[in-house]
């Protein structure tokens, strides 16, 4: 399969009053055409802000990309300038949220907010941008469509709110939708419904999906690929089944302890001992080293590099590593 996006080297800092935070460091991966990709890990290991270097919505002065390319479509986003950005943002790359209520306007009915991106993007009138927005409230499974089309924002469920973002978000036919944590505020039953409908427009309309969760029943799910994070860096990532059945890194098996099984849902998580590190005083360690019962003294000393083991799974874990390195 082709590649869709390439990320190479994607670093993002914040400048906090404390100093310098590596948020993603020195992340790369890359989404193919039609492929939906998870990025998995615990609250704060970089997953959210890889996505937001990736729409652009990380800004100077607190934030900063300060490294990388990410290549989408043949163009290196990060080198576009704002206009062209904004263009491919909403149109050709869409995002939605957790909390679908922080990307709406509280004060325009919803018809109107699925009209705009079609009238800027896809250039439609009015007349036919209305037409539009309702067949998309139809098409994301809510009864009574021109009723919706003119409510409020407060006026709607959770579960309503986050099937308009999906409407808005595959309004003009993206290539790619990141969605982070998109069914996290939401119960069971309407996070199958939800989950369920990503991946019929996924399968209809072709489009590649980059998934962002701390939930392993998600990504058994949806994930055709599982990118984990930790403290800002891939500690392991392949297939979902591979990385399923034969998880490498003690932090993978970690998160996997409790077993998902591919396919299924699962309601409680094992939670791993420890803490993520103090992201200010990092060293020259595998950063999982506190937490981890395999500890070796080279882990304390040197990061491990991510290697691939075979079957296209890679993994950064000194226990992998050629007997040379432990000192
Ligand atoms: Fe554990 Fe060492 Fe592997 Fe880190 S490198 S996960 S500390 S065994
Ligand atoms: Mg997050």
């Amino acid at each position: 399969m082709k590649h869709l996006m390439k990320i190479e080297g994607l670093s993002t800092v914040f400048h906090t009053e404390e100093g310098k935070v590596t948020a993603v460091d020195h992340v790369s991966f890359q989404v193919r055409e039609g492929e939906t990709v998870c990025i998995v890990g615990e609250s704060g290991c970089g997953k959210s802000v890889t996505a937001m270097s990736i729409m652009g919505l990380v800004e100077a002065p607190g934030g900063q990309v300060n490294g990388g390319q990410i290549d989408f479509a043949g163009e290196d986003l990060l080198r576009l300038d704002k206009n062209t950005l904004r263009a491919i943002r909403g149109n050709e790359i869409a995002m939605i949220f957790q909390e679908p209520m922080s990307s709406l306007n509280p004060v325009m009915k919803i018809g109107e907010q699925i009209m705009e991106p079609l009238m800027v993007h896809l250039k439609l009138n009015k007349k036919q941008a209305r037409i539009r927005a309702i067949e998309l409230i139809t098409q994301v499974g809510i009864a009574r469509p021109e009723q919706i089309f003119g409510s409020y924002p407060h006026e709607l469920s959770g579960g309503m709110l986050q099937r308009i973002m999906i409407a808005i978000a595959v309004s003009c036919s993206p290539k790619l939708l990141i969605a982070d944590e998109p069914t996290t505020a939401l119960d069971v039953t309407i996070q199958a419904q939800i989950l369920d409908m990503l991946r019929e427009f996924k399968e209809s309309g072709g489009m590649s999906i980059l998934l962002i969760t701390h939930d392993l029943g998600v990504v058994a799910e949806m994930a055709d690929y599982v990118i984990v994070m930790y403290s800002g860096q891939i500690v392991e990532e392949g297939g979902v089944v591979e990385l399923f059945n034969h998880p490498k890194h003690p932090y993978t098996r970690g998160l996997l302890k409790s077993k998902p099984v591919v396919g299924q849902r699962l309601e409680e998580l094992y939670s791993i001992p420890g803490q993520v590190p103090n992201p200010l005083t990092l060293e020259q360690s595998c950063y999982f080293h506190d937490r981890c019962e395999h500890c070796m003294p080279v882990c304390r000393s040197r990061q491990p590099r991510l290697e691939e083991l075979g079957g296209g799974q890679k993994t950064a874990c000194w226990l992998y590593e050629e007997a040379e390195v432990h000192v």
